[in-house]
């Protein structure tokens, strides 16, 4: 594969890591693109101006972008957990794509708003609905767009590293995906779930009752 033109590629996608262009992150598909085994209109974040760069880098006319991709926002956004919510079920973490999120099993998660891409990865796995999207600090000007997308990009890369790692080093890391991952059936997802969301409901409703009792009037 030509790598210089997979970095080149790379330079101008924004580093959102989200996969809405079908690609599990920007780089995957900044390899398709240079195989042409993906088009250069299947960004949303990049949005037109993407596609232009890329139209005017790969010597092709630009186009409009494939909305069935999804539509590109129109500001920056950050995801944020409302920790009061949040039982530490680490679903959100294991999937955000740049590690933008710290909190250990059964702690109060945070998101860093300074790494989050907004890609809205961690959205959907959260069985407590407690993440949402929020207007970002907006990052104006060429260079510190520049410096955010950088950032991104080696937070991607070192967690794809560290997956492989800690693949490698744990005696129980799966050998191949065929025969060691378990098979998680829907029901067996939901029913975790629903353990997870009944515990936390217990622990929410004593803490209500706790903060009833202690606003009841002294006598
Ligand atoms: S920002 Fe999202 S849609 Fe665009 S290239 Fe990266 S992963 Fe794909
Ligand atoms: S915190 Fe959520 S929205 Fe932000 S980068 Fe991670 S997964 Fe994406
Ligand atoms: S997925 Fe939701 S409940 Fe679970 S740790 Fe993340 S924010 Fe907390």
């Amino acid at each position: 594969m030509n790598q210089l033109l997979i970095e080149q590629i790379d330079a101008l996608l924004p580093q959102t890591q989200c996969g809405k262009c079908g690609f599990p992150g920007c780089r995957p598909y900044a390899e398709a693109i240079a195989a042409g085994r993906a088009d250069i209109n299947q960004c949303p974040p990049g949005d037109q101006e993407g596609i232009r760069k890329l139209a005017q880098l790969l010597g092709v006319p630009s186009k409009p972008l494939n909305t069935s991709h999804g539509f590109p926002r129109p500001g920056k956004v950050v995801a944020r957990i409302d920790e009061q919510l949040c039982i530490g079920c680490t679903f959100c973490t294991r999937v955000c794509p740049v590690d933008a999120i710290v909190g250990a099993g059964k702690q109060m998660h945070t998101v860093i708003a300074a790494e989050c891409t907004g890609c809205e990865l961690c959205i959907a796995p959260c069985p407590m609905d407690c993440i949402s999207l929020i207007p970002a600090a907006e990052k104006t000007g060429d260079i510190r767009q520049k410096q955010a997308a950088d950032s991104a990009r080696s937070r991607y890369q070192f967690r794809l590293q560290r997956l492989a790692r800690e693949k490698q080093i744990s005696p129980k890391a799966p050998k191949s995906k065929a025969i060691a991952q378990p098979k998680i059936t829907p029901t067996a997802a939901e029913e975790r779930k629903r353990a997870i969301v009944q515990a936390a409901l217990k622990r929410a409703m004593a803490i209500r009752a706790q903060a009833d009792n202690n606003r009841l009037p002294v006598k």
